[in-house]
């Protein structure tokens, strides 16, 4: 199978996903299972926590407010948005943008860790605290784990099945919408990726 055969395949497993708490709430609103977007080459996979309601509504990650914004980091940095990969930790919307449970997180994360085992990134950008712990928990880096407020723009390099990877944490980019240090924050930890690439 090639990548974006495999990539179709998890698309197709995760429409059908019945067992998933989610899968209910995701039907009867006629909302999408946001899967991923991007390059499935990408030197860069940025994970996020889950879809909002935009995203859900067309399947499309960081699509809505927070989307725009990562769109302007990527700008700052000169990085299109084409050349990476965007996906989250789960794949369908938690009602009201509840945070993820411990249950939902379990459900879903092997499809993103076949996800990364297509794409192979060089570096792993982690957006908020659930892509962050469930990050560095897969690689290896849990005891390394504290407060976001404490790890961020931090550069993490690991040994991942196939081959080394940088993990960088980084704040989720709704909550510096409305937060102007952390939106200066997060700028600055961007030009900390770029320097990576
Ligand atoms: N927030 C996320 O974590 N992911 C999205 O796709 C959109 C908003």
């Amino acid at each position: 199978m090639n990548k974006t055969e495999e990539m179709k395949k998890i698309r197709d497993e995760v429409l059908n996903l019945k067992k998933s708490p989610l899968y209910k709430y995701r039907v009867d609103n006629r909302y999408f299972p946001v899967i991923g977007q991007g390059n499935h080459d990408a030197d860069v996979l940025f994970i996020g926590e889950a879809p909002g309601k935009n995203e859900a509504e067309k399947g499309v990650p960081f699509c809505g407010a927070s989307g725009r914004f990562l769109d302007e980091l990527l700008a700052h940095i000169n990085l299109p948005r084409e050349k990476v990969y965007i996906a989250n930790i789960l794949k369908d919307r938690p009602p009201e943008n509840r945070d993820p449970t411990p249950e939902e997180i379990e459900l879903y994360v092997p499809f993103l860790d076949r996800q990364i085992e297509i794409i192979k990134p060089k570096v792993i950008a982690t957006l908020g605290r659930f892509a962050m712990t469930y990050i560095m928990g897969r690689y290896g880096l849990r005891d390394k784990v504290t407060k976001i407020t404490d790890m961020h723009g931090k550069v993490y390099e690991t040994a991942g099945p196939s081959g080394p990877v940088k993990v960088v944490a980084l704040y989720h980019p709704a909550v510096a919408i409305y937060n102007s240090n952390n939106k200066a924050e997060l700028k600055k930890d961007f030009e900390v990726l770029k320097n990576l690439i």
